[in-house]
């Protein structure tokens, strides 16, 4: 099988190179992302591998299919990136890696709730500058605060589990409660009210897109901390920078951002940022954003890039698509 890898960087090509010595596919590594403009790079593979960011929408799955593509493998979990019913239309299989280290996104989500509560970002800086001022540094124990975790699954799960070990009263929202979770679950506006920390990890979807928005933060407790690892859409950045304004929000850890798919991945300290919210987003002192590097473990890669090429495998036997996606 011959297979097209778009948004290539480094690392995946790294894994994926090496987890190939027990497959031996023909892989074609490319730097650009996925586009309409791109996707005639997949003229003659069988098969394409994607990222978070590349776009899969009916215009790019068409000319992918007119380029001879039979299958589409993406090397995430999320799949909001996918018009699912276009590529069932076009009969292309969809697959992706359901799991490939939950810890690893979860133990992110806690680096950034520390370091943020604990202003490790600022006092990074000082320190190096000769500055060791406590002015401004001021945090709070986590010990006894009400986490609200929206989502419990695979990483909500872990999530909750690490917060119980800084002894966090729990509270969870989930439309499918987990039957491995003995903990608290209400309703969103519940936990909402009741949370000093939000801390998203359910999927973005029509009913969780902005789920964050004017209305819930009006809901929030003064001073509420937001953390996201999950999708930048889940959470309307406009309202949100109002929150942080009034102080409403009293901090924001984010992962990811709704219109990351112009930034994230991209070396632009050469370049002006054009997207004004992301960029007054920076200006805030109680603000910290990684670039979508959640999932970015060593553990994770090689996971990532063992289902992948086994996805590709068991296309090419006839098997049975255990990782499949479709529409629900
Ligand atoms: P999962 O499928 O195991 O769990 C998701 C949970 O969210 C499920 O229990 C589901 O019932 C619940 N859910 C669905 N709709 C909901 C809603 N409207 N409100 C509340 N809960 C809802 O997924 P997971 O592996 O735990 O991953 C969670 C999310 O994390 C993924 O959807 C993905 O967007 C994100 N993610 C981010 C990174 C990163 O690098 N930042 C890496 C992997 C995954």
């Amino acid at each position: 099988m011959r297979l097209a890898v778009f948004s290539t960087r480094p690392t995946d090509k790294q894994f994926l190179s090496l987890e190939n010595k027990n497959h031996n596919f023909e892989i074609q590594y490319f730097e650009s992302k996925l586009r309409l403009q791109t996707a005639s790079l997949a003229k003659g593979f069988d098969g394409v591998c994607a990222f978070v960011n590349d776009e899969l929408n009916a215009e790019v799955l068409a000319e992918l299919k007119e380029m001879g593509v039979k299958i589409i493998a993406l090397r995430c979990a999320g799949f909001n990136q996918v018009d699912l019913k276009a590529a069932s239309e076009l009969n292309i299989p969809v697959v992706r890696v359901p799991a490939y280290s939950p810890y690893a996104v979860a133990e992110h989500t806690l680096a950034l709730l520390l370091c943020l509560n604990r202003r490790l970002h600022r006092a990074y800086n000082r320190v190096r500058e000769g500055n060791f001022s406590l002015e401004g540094l001021l945090g709070f124990d986590l010990h006894d605060k009400t986490v609200g975790v929206v989502g419990t699954g695979k990483i909500g799960l872990i999530v909750v589990q690490i917060l119980k070990g800084f002894g966090c009263k729990i509270l969870c929202y989930d439309p499918y409660p987990s039957q491995d979770l003995e903990t608290h679950y209400c309703t969103l506006e519940e936990l909402i009210q009741q949370s000093d920390i939000i801390s998203l990890h359910c999927p973005l979807t029509p009913q969780s897109h902005h789920m964050i928005n004017e209305d819930s933060i009006t809901l929030m407790k003064q001073g509420a901390i937001l953390v996201n690892t999950s999708r930048g859409a889940l959470v309307d950045a406009r309202a949100v920078i109002h929150g942080l304004k009034s102080g409403k929000i009293g901090g924001l850890a984010i992962d990811v951002y709704e219109e990351e798919g112009d930034l994230f991945f991209e070396d632009l300290s050469n370049h002006v940022i054009q997207d004004d919210i992301f960029a007054r987003l920076t200006t805030f002192p109680n603000v910290l954003i990684t670039g979508h590097q959640a999932f970015f473990t060593d553990r994770a890669l090689s996971n990532i890039a063992q289902t992948t090429l086994q996805n590709f495998s068991d296309f090419q036997q006839g098997k049975e698509l255990v990782n499949q996606v479709s529409q629900s």
